[in-house]
């Protein structure tokens, strides 16, 4: 592709973008109102777990399709000051509309659960395929990272920061791009904020140190991300979280021997402690990202449009109710109280 040509693939994609803001913002005004409930589903295994609930496989009886249902306690969300994020990531889900992202289909509540139902992507997590092969191949790696990259400008965009992005949030569908699930920390924030939140390998520096901070802490998400698809393991690591802390703070890192030239820059340009000269942060954004060196052989819109045939495809069987990329997880049966003890907190919802 020439220059030229390249350009007018970034500006066409920049009114794309443009618009999936204004559809965004045009949900945002809207208020969530129910659309299903328990009964309405047919519930398998879980899939997932996590500190305040379940995702669940389960079967829309109207349609038959399969979905994860996300199920979080009521009371545990209370116990863990987790409410408002929940808020968030409950309206996050709702609104937005993007290829590599997660949605919400339908949600509901009862006395005791919030329940938010979500595309079931059967591939699995990015964290298991990358266990499995040790590492990815720089293509396979660079692939990935570049429909996060633009998954992160949509996010951005909407004025979205997502502050959680590893492996394990990142899950692979049957065609082979991802979706990223798991907005329980997403928040729309104009300038800074200040919760300490996240998974600690890949805090950013100014998170670890209670700064106010923003969207640049994605970005070096981001660079811990490709850093460990690349490697196969992380850059900051410490049995001790102070030990973790006090790499990451001093941002000292060595690279894997086998990283290239242009792989190295773009985690030089995005692991940087330093906000002002921190890539996606500058007064370009993300076009710095999108335009480095390592990207240059990625045509933005045909990931965009899916139109690149990935290297890897998730071995599913044909059914699509197909559990066999996931691990098994003890069951618990839901306990429904027969009142709803945390109506107060749960307004709004
Ligand atoms: P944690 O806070 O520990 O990250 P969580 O309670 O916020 O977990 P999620 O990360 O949203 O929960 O989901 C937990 C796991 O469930 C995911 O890592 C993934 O394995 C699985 N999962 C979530 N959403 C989906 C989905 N749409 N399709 C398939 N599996 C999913
Ligand atoms: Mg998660």
């Amino acid at each position: 592709m020439s220059s030229v040509e390249r350009e007018l693939m970034f500006k066409e994609y920049n009114d794309i973008l443009d618009n999936l803001k204004a559809m965004f913002l045009e949900k945002w005004k809207k208020k969530t109102e129910d659309n299903a409930k328990l009964e309405d589903f047919e519930r398998f295994r879980t899939v997932g777990t996590g500190a305040f609930g379940r995702v669940l496989l389960v079967r829309y009886k109207p349609t038959s399709l399969y979905y994860a249902m996300k199920i979080l306690d009521k009371g545990k969300l209370v116990k863990m000051k987790q409410v408002d994020h929940t808020r968030n990531e409950k309206r996050i889900l709702q609104c937005i509309n993007f290829p590599f992202l997660v949605f919400m289909e339908f949600c509901f509540k009862d006395n005791s659960y919030i329940y938010m139902v979500l595309p079931f992507a059967q591939g699995g997590e990015m964290f298991t395929h990358l266990r499995r092969m040790g590492k990815f191949d720089e293509s396979l790696a660079k692939f990935y990272a570049a429909q996060v990259v633009l998954a992160l400008e949509y996010l951005h965009h909407c004025s979205l920061v997502y502050r959680d992005l590893k492996p394990e949030n990142i899950l692979i569908e049957t065609t082979g791009y991802i979706r990223i699930t798991d907005f329980g920390f997403c928040k729309m924030v104009d300038g800074r904020t200040w919760t300490l939140c996240g998974t600690p390998e890949y805090l950013a520096p100014e998170i670890i140190l209670s700064k106010g901070y923003g969207k640049a802490v994605d970005w070096w998400s981001f660079g811990v991300l490709v850093y460990e698809m690349n490697a196969g393991y992380q850059p900051f690591y410490a049995p001790d979280p102070m030990k973790l802390y006090k790499k990451i703070v001093a941002g000292k890192f060595k690279f894997a021997h086998h990283f290239g030239e242009n792989l190295r820059d773009i985690l030089k340009c995005t692991l940087r402690v330093d906000l002002t000269r921190r890539y996606g942060n500058l007064k370009d954004g993300s076009m710095d990202i999108k335009k480095h060196q390592w990207f240059q052989s990625i045509n933005w819109l045909e990931i965009y449009n899916q139109k690149v045939q990935p290297s890897f495809i998730p071995q599913c069987t044909n059914q699509n109710g197909d559990t066999s990329n996931f691990d098994r997880y003890d069951e618990e049966p839901l306990l429904i109280a027969s009142f709803d003890h945390y109506g107060k907190e749960f307004v709004n919802f």
